[in-house]
């Protein structure tokens, strides 16, 4: 723990020995990260200078956020926030914590310059927002079958300054005949069985990650259902999983996006799958 008055080196050096026991796989860059946040203090600052002392207020929050952290809590959810592309989202348990590969799904709005977006699933509201507050003219449809992960998305196109021109809503797919320029969807697609570190599996909204035995039935769910809907698009984006694109390139091809795409991510995953009309 650490005490009132403690040097910020001393604190950092405590708190990266802590994590590292605890089985943490980036204990040092999470103790300066979180000390960085709730001191206020500039992430270099903190390490060049070696007689830095913490005021009792941050040695205090920066104890509180060490004994989190050790459960293995996400940094995201200890600070509440996460950075995705240009925007800051507030994030809590209800939420997945953005990822920087979901990041590829905003990429692909902006080769598309659509003036459009269907997003499903859109939890935090990453996608949807990072879009708006990229493309100007664009206008977002946001779902989430979550009625908490639509409050924290609301929430946060409120912060942002972005709910005129994103409109969010509880359920699977917009009632009634819509045509967008483009659909995105980042659904849950973790196979059921697969074992997750702690800070996912154990703090994550399950209901955002698990998709059944081979991960891919939301996604078969959701575009089964778009039909009925009268849900369409010339372009459709969609995050999934390792080793799955043929099988869902497949579920496009069988609703109309006759042409798909693969895309990996930095990783060299396979990670966004892209399906056009023609
Ligand atoms: N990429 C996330 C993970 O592996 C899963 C996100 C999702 O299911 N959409 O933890």
């Amino acid at each position: 723990m650490v005490a009132s008055g403690a040097s910020a080196a001393d604190a950092l050096a405590a708190a990266a020995d802590s994590f590292a026991a605890a089985g943490i796989e980036t204990p040092r860059l999470d103790a300066e990260v979180l000390l960085s946040e709730l001191s206020g203090i500039d992430r270099a600052a903190l390490i060049a200078d070696r007689d830095l002392t913490l005021e009792p207020a941050a040695a205090r929050a920066f104890s509180e956020a060490v004994r989190r952290r050790i459960r293995r809590e996400p940094v995201a959810y200890i600070l509440g926030s996460k950075g995705f592309r240009h925007i800051e989202l507030t994030v809590d348990r209800r939420v997945l914590v953005p990822r920087p590969e979901t990041e590829m799904l905003v990429e692909l709005a902006l080769e598309v310059q659509p003036e459009s977006v269907l997003e499903i699933g859109t939890g935090s509201g990453a996608i949807a927002l990072a879009v708006a507050d990229e493309l100007p003219g664009c206008r977002i449809t946001a779902s989430d079958v979550s009625d908490g992960a639509i409050e924290v998305a609301a929430a946060n196109a409120n912060r942002l300054g972005l709910c005129e021109r994103v409109e969010f809503l509880v359920g699977s797919l917009p009632v009634g005949a819509a045509g967008f320029d483009l659909i995105l969807a980042n659904l849950p697609y973790v196979p059921d069985s697969d074992g997750l570190p702690p800070e996912v599996g154990q703090w994550e909204p399950p209901e955002a990650l698990f998709g059944g035995p081979d991960g891919t039935d939301v996604i078969a769910s959701v575009l089964a259902g778009m039909g009925g809907a009268g849900v369409t698009a010339p372009v459709i984006g969609l995050e999934i999983g390792q080793g799955q694109g043929e099988r869902v390139a497949a579920m496009l091809r069988a609703v109309g996006w006759s042409e798909t795409e693969v895309r990996p991510d930095l990783a060299g995953i396979e990670r966004l799958m892209v399906g056009r009309t023609s």
